[in-house]
């Protein structure tokens, strides 16, 4: 048994910006442990990742705010604070924001997760004209990784 403190000294939050769109901070919360990594991930409103799938699955946890959940030939469907998401092994897809609100998950990631390319603002909001989305907090001040 290993106890992970959430907060310590020497462990500042990342931003993450190589397979994510907008502004996107993670906290790890313990390190990969037999296949399983767990990351609270924290969303700025329109934030998402980009398309991908988890060897073995994923579960998410909403600890706050709204967001965003999409399979791969769905529709986004909505996530509140309290929900928890199954994303099965394999199954494509993303997860983020909603267009007004932040999301904060912890996420519970099973196996190797593969990335591929980013949303598309038309995948992200649907029958919304790209440049409604202009006004999007992380357009207007993009976030860039700290070295
Ligand atoms: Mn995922």
């Amino acid at each position: 048994m290993h106890v992970t403190r959430r907060r310590s000294a020497g462990r500042p939050s990342q931003p993450r910006t190589d397979t994510f769109t907008g502004e996107v901070w993670l906290d790890p919360v313990q390190p990969t442990t037999d296949g399983t990594t767990i990351n609270d991930v924290f969303f700025a409103p329109g934030a998402r990742t980009h398309w991908h799938h988890h060897e073995h699955g994923q579960i998410l946890i909403v600890l706050s705010g709204s967001g965003l959940v999409c399979p791969d030939g769905e529709q986004p469907t909505s996530i509140e604070s309290g929900d928890v998401v199954w994303v099965p092994a394999g199954e494509r897809h993303w997860h983020g924001a909603a267009p007004d609100s932040y999301l904060l998950h912890r996420a519970v990631s099973l196996g190797v997760t593969s990335w591929a390319g980013q949303v598309a603002d038309q995948e992200y909001r649907p029958g919304v004209v790209v440049s409604d989305l202009s006004g999007l907090p992380w357009r207007q001040s993009p976030v860039r990784a700290q070295a």
